[in-house]
């Protein structure tokens, strides 16, 4: 094959880069004894930083590390990581003045009966019901008490409820640096790239770099951040701004020391609505990563930061808010058109970004990356229809996004200020939301709801928020009502069952956490 796809080339090396660079390394092997190698190379600036922020992640990274293959006890030591089991939200419907209880949970367990009972319209005609979440999984009673998602005999990567990682996200893109090059062949070149050449054909041919001369690929994979150096500067593929849908776009970011040494690490994130905003808390093991994401439209700086101490102060205390001081990073909600053009694809900041509420920038990371990785096109002739597949995929992906995460906004009926009004506003939602809505009035969101088997979110996540923030679906009782009916209290009370007995037998966060330091995980 004269036009086979043999060399690919990374630039930047913040979390996209290098993982972009180890799922594609892991599953084409790279040898250099082989006739004809295959290579993979990461360019990254000595100068330029990395974003620095990035702390929450899905449960598929636990695949994503095995599939790279990472110890998980490996991989908690050295990124400073713990566990994360979904999203406490609090503030987000009425504000919680006047002593509210203003707050419900998103787990990353899907309803018990999941494949083929569906719960919601049977808690709906409960009387009395506990909240959505916790009627259909035991996993928020482990939110409340810090309690761990598995035990430390539990192997590597498995669990006993579902989970994801909070990591510290400077340390993790270096352990990845770290296993990419000792373990999986990547050359790792330090240098800043200056220009980018473009072959007969318009395809990038080469780039430019200061102290490394020119460096040829075949496919370059853009993971410059939001400078988007290859796609948006050279091939100047326009940016689509979605501002008009979410209106946050400036973040002050801030690394908050715990009271007490041994204080419990939260289960999940926290996620505070404030006037014109909300406040991202994760605990790690050493210190937690907290930060005010808003409107910049809607609240100055000075009112943002001193909502942002306010917080510090009452979960940290007076010394950690005088001490810290918060990292501004403006970004532009929005993605390019396209993300992959002739033989260049942009992944990770590069390719677009919307504010971090469900934390779903990594894990689009990690899609990229595989399908990059298991759809590699063989030659340059068949590329172009990957591409078109690629960009299809992702655009859905962008969609889907931007109405779950308005779904939080438009069910808020908060109206203590602007933003919460004018996030109501019907202009301001995605008109296949706005359609979802009238539907789910009158039945609730089941599996006919999903676009596509490989929805970013299911139609659980949709059930957990509408009814984490008290939607209302008109009670309808179709054929066969009777019978999951008593399917339907059978799991209720399975469910509670299972609460009492996982809050009895799992760990603290902590007390997990200190023993995967000392001990290690089973390995698989
Ligand atoms: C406030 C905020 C909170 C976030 N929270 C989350 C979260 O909880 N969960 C989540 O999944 N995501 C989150 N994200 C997104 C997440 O941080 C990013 O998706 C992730 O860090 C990947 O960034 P990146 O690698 O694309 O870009 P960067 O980290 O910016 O890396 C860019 C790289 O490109 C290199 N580079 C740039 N120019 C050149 C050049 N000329 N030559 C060579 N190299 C170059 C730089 O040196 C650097 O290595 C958050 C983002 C923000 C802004």
């Amino acid at each position: 094959m004269e036009d086979r796809i043999s060399k690919i080339i990374i630039v930047g090396g913040g979390s996209a880069g290098w993982l972009s660079a180890a799922v594609i390394a892991a599953e084409h092997r790279i040898d250099p004894q082989a006739q004809r190698p295959f290579e993979l190379v990461l360019v990254e600036s000595p100068d330029i930083p990395t974003i620095g922020v990035g702390e929450g992640t899905w449960p598929s990274m636990r695949a994503t590390l095995q599939r790279i293959g990472l110890s998980e006890t490996d991989f908690i030591r050295k990124c400073d990581a713990s566990f994360k089991q979904g999203t406490y939200f609090r503030n987000w419907q009425t504000g919680g003045g006047q002593g509210d209880d203003d707050s419900y949970s998103h787990p990353f367990t899907v309803p018990a009966g999941y494949a083929d009972t569906n719960l919601a319209p049977h808690w709906l005609a409960l009387a009395d019901a506990p909240r959505f979440a916790d009627a259909v999984t035991p996993q928020t009673a482990l939110f409340s008490d810090c309690r761990a998602p598995k035990q430390i005999t539990t192997p590597e990567y498995a669990f006993l409820v579902n989970y994801a990682y909070h990591l510290d996200a400077g340390k993790f893109a270096e352990l990845l640096r770290q296993h990419c090059t000792e373990q999986l062949g990547v050359k790792h070149v330090k240098a800043n790239v200056l220009q980018i050449n473009a072959a007969e054909n318009g395809d990038i041919q080469s780039v430019t770099t200061d102290s490394a001369g020119e460096i040829a690929g075949d496919l370059f994979i853009d993971c410059t951040g939001t400078k988007s150096l290859l796609l948006g500067e050279h091939f100047d593929i326009p940016f689509q701004s979605r501002q008009e849908y979410l209106f946050n776009d400036t973040a002050l970011a801030a690394q908050v020391p715990y009271a007490e040494e041994d204080q419990a690490i939260q289960s999940c994130t926290h996620s505070t609505a404030q006037t014109a905003g909300w406040i991202w808390d994760i605990g790690l093991p050493t210190r937690r990563g907290t930060g005010h994401v808003y409107s910049s439209a809607h609240i100055s700086e000075d009112e943002a930061t001193a909502q942002l101490l306010a917080y510090i102060k009452e979960v940290a205390g007076d010394k950690a808010a005088a001490n810290v001081v918060p990292r501004k990073i403006r970004f532009q909600p929005g993605h390019r058109q396209e993300f992959w053009h002739r033989n260049c694809v942009a992944i990770g900041m590069s390719s677009g970004f919307i504010e971090p509420l469900e934390a779903s920038a990594l894990v689009m990371v990690e899609l990229a990356a595989g399908m990059i990785a298991e759809q590699l096109p063989p030659t340059r002739e068949v590329m172009d229809i990957v591409a078109k597949r690629y960009n299809q995929k992702f655009l859905r992906h962008w969609n889907q996004i931007i109405e779950f995460l308005k779904l939080h906004y438009v069910l808020s009926a908060r109206d203590d200020s602007p933003y919460w009004q004018e996030n109501r506003a019907a202009t301001s939602i995605p008109e296949k939301l706005s359609e979802q809505l009238a539907l789910w009035r009158y039945r609730s969101p089941w599996h006919q709801d999903a676009g596509a088997v490989d929805d970013l979110f299911p139609t659980a996540s949709y059930q957990y928020i509408l009814y984490g923030m008290g939607f209302k679906t008109m009670p309808r009782q179709t054929s066969g009502y009777e019978q999951s009916q008593r399917q339907a209290s059978e799991l209720f009370q399975k469910n509670a069952a299972r609460a009492t007995q996982l809050q009895q037998a799992m760990p603290g966060n902590r007390e997990l956490l200190n023993k995967v330091q000392k001990f290690g995980f089973q390995k698989l």
